[in-house]
């Protein structure tokens, strides 16, 4: 009964999606208008664009800017998806509906109202492709677009900033806009206020990636107590010292474990709450020695760890490890550490988006994260009808019992489908599957190109030939590659292809949400082009083994190896359905964690801006600090310079007391967890009570965080030598960093909390 309940109230909260008949009844309008529009000079349809705001002739001179300077006429749906964005939903659009059209003359139709645009790309090469694509539709428009890449300088971002729509990867604008959290004048600023963002490929921006931070760090050296960690770590053994749970994803210290490390440390109690700090140091330097292995998840060149990411099989440059486990990693491989440095201030891509007042997007895949974009930004999803219907063939999925019969079986249907000189994409969950099933193609006769390129713009040219015929191309993570795949390829003979069924998507396994699936055989079927896709699964793929373990043996299985029992291929859309219910809840768990921290925050940075701009910082050291302030203005130092002084004094002690701000909070937050899971008494602390025990700690420090500042700048500036010229900072005892540096924090390869915590709560369980 209650599980039905709980179904039915699934069915009723599930957002549906927004109704188009608005949109649609604009069409006939924007038709009537087209044979006038066709007349005018391209100088005149400029000016008309110029004075165009209302949403039928925003679409109208959009369609007519996007013939000339295209060749493209947006079609009907094209610009159903524009009225979407221009109401500020999430447009849903099949892969090659032409999103980037309708998104430009949406993008055109905001600055039009008074708005300025971010388009957020999904990496710096579509930043820059769709820029410069469609930079004649704006010409058109009379609007002014830029883009911004990892190799742009300031003055170059800063001139972008400011143009009417501006294109550039989440990481960069959010990049920016930590730097210019830093800024000690108001003329070294580069952005702008957020305004309006459209985003590409929202539901791998706003869901996927939503939760990793982006981080700001400047030099401060000292890393000793992380090096003493590793130290102790590394004398601890397995089984005897500490376990690691089946999946790999966990440490847990035993009892004789703890012993020693507390004995190591001087006998304190690792346990006790003053010892947070060393208790998560040991943890994670037991992280860094028993689950992170060497050139599996890492390698070592040049002196330097460099992660590699298992989804996209690459050495992942610019990608470190949140910063205690990166530098326990070091420790470990007795490596000078590379500066972590002090985190000056980090966000999430979640709180970038959520600074901007409008926001709107497009995908091929919305619907099915409906209730996180509603949930977490307010959003509402459009389904915009495809151009021409989709005739692709879906087939059922194909089930065998073990992966080896199920590889098989893909190697014969690759070889089928080459013979006839059909081209093929098989999609696999990671590059080690990837290598593995290239070559035994290889061996199998059957030649293939692997996507692992080193760049995007490489990896875009091959998606672009994935549909020539006889072509074979493998890859892991077809989501957000912003290339449309054409039958017969960049030159070849489409309608050949076509004849031979279009292209063919192979999924060689179910993704851990069926949103990712969808794209992968979204990539076949474009434009009303025939295809055809099908999933081969197997019930010892992982999705299986760990969203349902408790899955019963197939009953009905033939000779070769395939299940054919109804209840089996439940159980795989069972898994999944278990595996998208854990992400959206380390989802809401991760986020409710951020929130108390992004609000905090936001009343520092609202605090900064008035120090910056105004001359708040001196009014406010004319009520603490009278008498200072009289002593130096009867020492003839001139007020322009007071102001300075006061202005570099406390933006130096708020932006110190901030980064310090950030560190309580990291360890807080580890700590808190760790305590819940090292007292027994509280086994199922996993996730609410922890949060609570955080936000009030968290709150608190927070009350002494304004306290502190006001006191350290009082103090700053009686003591600081302020003369005439200036103001000596450093001999005050305020540093600004010496440098600074960005990165993204790759994801913690252990999990999030809410997923230790579940593992917590299944020992116990097991325990008992
Ligand atoms: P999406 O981002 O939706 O996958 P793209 O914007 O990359 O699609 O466009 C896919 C292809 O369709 C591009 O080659 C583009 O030139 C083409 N295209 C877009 N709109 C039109 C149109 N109205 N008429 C003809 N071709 C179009
Ligand atoms: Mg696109």
């Amino acid at each position: 009964m209650s599980g039905l309940r709980a179904r039915v109230r699934r069915f009723l909260q599930k957002p549906g999606s927004a109704s188009l008949a608005g949109y649609q009844a604009l069409l006939p309008d924007v038709a009537g208008r087209e044979e006038a529009l066709g007349q005018l000079t391209d100088g005149e349809l400029t000016t008309l664009a110029r004075d165009t705001i209302d949403d039928a002739g925003i679409c109208a001179v959009g369609r007519e800017a996007g013939r000339r300077g295209l060749g493209e006429r947006p079609f009907d749906v094209q610009l159903l998806g524009t009225l979407a964005l221009l109401a500020g939903q999430v447009a849903e659009m099949a892969t090659g509906e032409g999103k980037t059209l309708s998104g430009a003359l949406a993008a055109a139709g905001y600055v039009r109202r008074g708005h300025q645009v971010h388009v957020m790309s999904v990496n710096d090469y579509l930043a820059r492709r769709d820029a410069e694509w469609m930079r004649p539709v704006y010409d058109l428009l009379g609007v002014t677009v830029a883009w911004i890449g990892q190799g742009s300088t300031p003055e170059e971002r800063r001139q972008a900033y400011r143009a009417d729509i501006c294109y550039a990867s989440a990481n960069e604008i959010g990049f920016d806009v930590l730097r210019d959290r830093l800024a000690v004048a108001a003329t070294d600023l580069v952005t702008v206020d957020p305004d309006v963002v459209l985003i590409d490929e929202a539901d791998s921006v706003l869901v996927d990636e939503a939760l990793i931070p982006l981080v700001l760090a400047g030099s401060v050296g000292d890393t000793d107590p992380v090096q003493d960690m590793a130290l102790i770590a590394g004398r601890l053994l397995p089984r005897l010292h500490y376990e690691v749970d089946d999946e790999r994803r966990n440490v847990f210290l035993t009892d004789s474990g703890a012993r020693i490390a507390e004995q190591a440390l001087g006998g304190i109690d690792l346990y006790a709450e003053d010892n947070l700090d060393a208790l998560t140091q040991l943890n994670v330097a037991l992280h860094a020695q028993a689950l992170l292995q060497r050139d599996v998840d890492y390698i070592v060149r040049d002196g330097r760890i460099q992660l590699v990411s298992a989804s996209r099989g690459r050495v992942a440059r610019l990608q470190r490890w949140p910063d205690g486990l990166q530098a326990a990693v070091e420790a470990k491989e007795g490596l000078r550490a590379t500066e972590s440095g002090e985190i000056l201030d980090s966000i999430t891509i979640q709180a970038l988006v959520r600074r901007y007042p409008v926001a709107c997007g497009m995908t091929g895949t919305a619907v099915a994260v409906g209730e996180q974009l509603r949930e977490f930004y307010g959003l509402e999803v459009a389904v915009i009808p495809p151009n021409r219907p989709c005739v692709r063939q879906d087939d059922p999925d194909r089930l065998y019992r073990h992966a080896a019969d199920k590889e098989e079986a893909v190697v014969a249907e690759v070889d089928t489908a080459h013979a006839a000189g059909r081209p093929v994409l098989l999609g696999t969950l990671d590059v080690a599957e990837s290598e593995r099933l290239a070559a035994r193609l290889v061996l199998a006769g059957l030649p293939c190109v692997v996507l692992n390129a080193k760049n995007d713009a490489e990896e875009a040219a091959i998606v672009a030939e994935a549909g020539a015929a006889g072509a074979i191309t493998v890859s892991t993570q077809m989501a957000g590659r912003g290339t449309d795949i054409r039958l017969g390829g960049t030159s070849g003979d489409g309608g050949e292809v076509a004849e031979l069924g279009g292209l063919l998507v192979i999924g060689v396994g179910r993704h851990a949400s069926s949103r990712l699936d969808d794209q992968l055989r979204g990539r076949s079927g474009r434009q009303g082009d025939p295809g055809g896709s099908v999933f081969y699964l197997s019930m010892e793929d992982e999705l299986i083994t760990t969203c349902a373990p408790d899955a019963a043996r197939p009953a009905e299985v033939d000779a070769d190896g395939r299940v054919s029992d109804a209840k089996a291929h439940w159980t795989v859309g069972h898994a999944q359905r278990v595996a998208e219910g854990t992400a959206l809840q380390i989802h809401r768990d991760t986020w409710r964690y951020n929130v108390l921290i992004e609000d905090q925050r936001r009343a520092v940075l609202d605090y900064r801006d008035q120090a910056l701009n105004f001359d708040a910082a001196l009014d406010e050291l004319e009520e603490s600090s009278p008498d200072r302030v009289a002593e130096l203005r009867g020492a003839g130092v001139p007020d322009e310079v007071l102001s300075e002084a006061a202005r570099q004094i406390t933006l130096s002690c708020l932006d110190q007391a901030w980064a310090e701000h950030l560190a309580q909070a990291a360890s807080l937050r580890e700590g808190i967890h760790l305590r819940s899971l090292g007292s027994s008494s509280n086994p199922f602390g996993g996730s609410l009570v922890p949060l609570q025990e955080f936000n009030r700690e968290l709150t608190e420090l927070f009350s002494r965080f304004t306290a502190e500042v006001s006191d350290r700048t009082v103090a700053a500036f009686q003591e600081a030598k302020i003369t005439e010229t200036g103001t000596d900072l450093a001999g005050a005892g305020l540093k600004r960093p010496s440098a600074t540096w960005t990165y993204v924090v790759q994801e913690n390869p252990f999990g999030t909390d809410f997923g230790r915590a579940v593992q917590a709560i299944s020992r116990f369980l097991g325990r008992r």
